[in-house]
């Protein structure tokens, strides 16, 4: 009796977990009714945004550029790409009209993890150093030190520009927390970090990763018009007319400029949020930040497996005694959750070894770890669904949903990160759910290109294009 009783009680157990993950999934519903109302709110917030600085929480930041790069850019140029996990320098060879990019060479590195959180001075010293030394192994004895070179730098973090090649910091993001730096100029602070280190180089161009990515998008394609990026954090740009960007009037005389949205930042009560987001958001460095991104970008969504996962733990006995590793933060990164989600093997031995190996929680019978499966499916959907929201927002914006009348026009986004990129169900999620909110012959319009590299490779066309008229 007091096995079968046990049995029963187990039995009870597994229910509630199983229940847990019921109530998350119900919690991150995302129909296409809401996710036109998501799209909607979005498109008021792009209003609100363009007609005043502070006018919403989607900042809609003039970044200053007009033009798009067209392939008749020439010369060597060099980029700096800081943004994400990794750290990127490149050096560009355009072969002007016809011949593109001939060869570009890119070396990446982590970023060490205290210059998050150090000084403004320490971080840029150390990018400034990193530039040097790909400088002097690329470079070799081609170039006399005293002509000064142009430089694109692409910052991936809010930036109120004063011009393409200069803007100040507005707030970190993605775990990144140094003080000193905010309201500072962060072109400024990189010239001075070079100079120091004794480089002859000019930051030419200042960009957002999304820019980098649409510039690179309309070198190959003139149709490209908006770029997205789903990385460690996420965020999107397009082009806008100057007369829809009320807050722009006066500074410039071009009919269009490239806006960045800075979606991340993006909030609507109809955003579907459960408990496990308020507590993400609650215990992160930016409380009340970043909304939309915390729900899709790279940095978060394992984060957001690992409280459900935690709170199974706590509710039932299916991961035995409450594994440690489950109460640390980020123990489960997003590259794992895409790994245990994307096993397709018919035990789950994938999903095996990562619970076992990063949380340290062994022997999970086949059931449980098709929960766990569940769980992941769950985020990433709601993830690419959400993104896709997004991306019709800004169709939506600049009349290319499908409502005006007369065919379909081509319509190009750019795109970059390794969750579009690489992650094959959050990609098919995504395109789905585009084909959901457009129709069929709109969504066969909509072209989103993969740009790889594109937030760096942009960054150094655009600083070929503004080197020139300087
Ligand atoms: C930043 C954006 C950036 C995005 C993708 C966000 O956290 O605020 O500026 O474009 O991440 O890297």
């Amino acid at each position: 009796a007091a096995l079968a009783w046990r049995r029963a009680r187990g039995r009870g157990r597994w229910r509630r977990a199983a229940e847990v993950v019921r109530e998350f999934e119900e919690g991150c519903a995302t129909p296409v009714a809401r996710l036109r109302q998501v799209v909607d709110a979005m498109v008021v917030e792009m209003h609100a945004g363009l007609a005043s600085d502070g006018g919403s929480k989607l900042k809609m930041l003039l970044t200053f550029v007009d033009s798009l790069p067209d392939g008749t850019e020439e010369g060597t140029y060099y980029a700096l790409d800081l943004g994400g996990t990794n750290f990127r320098v490149l050096r560009v060879q355009l072969g002007g009209k016809g011949s593109l990019i001939l060869n570009h060479q890119v070396e990446r590195q982590p970023i060490p993890h205290e210059l998050m959180t150090s000084s403004s001075e320490n971080l840029f010293d150390f990018i400034a150093l990193t530039l040097k030394r790909f400088v002097e192994k690329e470079d070799g004895s081609q170039h006399h030190s005293d002509d000064e070179r142009a430089l694109g730098f692409t910052f991936s973090f809010p930036v109120r520009q004063t011009s393409v090649a200069s803007g100040v910091l507005i707030k970190w993001t993605k775990g990144f927390s140094i003080e000193d730096t905010v309201g500072k100029d962060v072109a400024q602070c990189l010239e001075e970090a070079m100079t120091k280190r004794g480089l002859n180089m000019r930051v030419a161009a200042l960009v957002n990763d999304t820019v980098g990515t649409l510039a690179l998008g309309h070198y190959y394609d003139e149709d490209a018009v908006a770029a997205v990026v789903i990385g460690t954090g996420s965020n999107a740009c397009y082009v806008e007319r100057t007369d829809a960007i009320i807050k722009c009037q006066g500074l410039t005389n071009s009919g269009s400029m490239v806006v960045n949205m800075e979606w991340g930042n993006f909030w609507s009560s109809h955003l579907p949020r459960t408990s496990y987001d308020i507590a993400l958001d609650d215990e992160s460095p930016n409380p009340n930040d970043q909304g939309f991104e915390k729900m899709i970008s790279g940095m978060y969504l394992g984060d957001v497996a690992r409280r459900v996962l935690q709170r199974m733990a706590q509710e039932s006995d299916i991961f035995g005694d409450t594994p440690q590793n489950l109460n640390v933060p980020f123990s489960l990164r997003t590259p794992l959750m895409a790994a245990m989600h994307t096993d397709d093997s018919a035990d789950l031995r994938e999903v095996k070894t990562i619970l076992q190996e990063y949380l340290h929680i062994s022997d999970v019978p086949l059931k449980t770890r098709r929960l766990v499966v569940k769980v992941c499916d769950i985020i990433t959907r709601r993830a690419a669904r959400l993104a896709a929201a997004g991306i019709v927002s800004i169709l939506k914006k600049i009349g290319r949903d499908g409502r005006t009348k007369g065919k379909p026009r081509r319509t190009v986004v750019a795109i970059e990160g390794p969750l579009y990129s690489s992650y094959a169900i959050f990609r098919d999620y995504l395109n789905e759910t585009l084909v959901e909110l457009l129709s069929e012959e709109v969504a066969q319009n909509v072209i989103l290109k993969v740009c790889e590299d594109g937030s760096g490779l942009g960054a150094a066309l655009l600083a070929a294009a503004h080197s020139v008229d300087r």
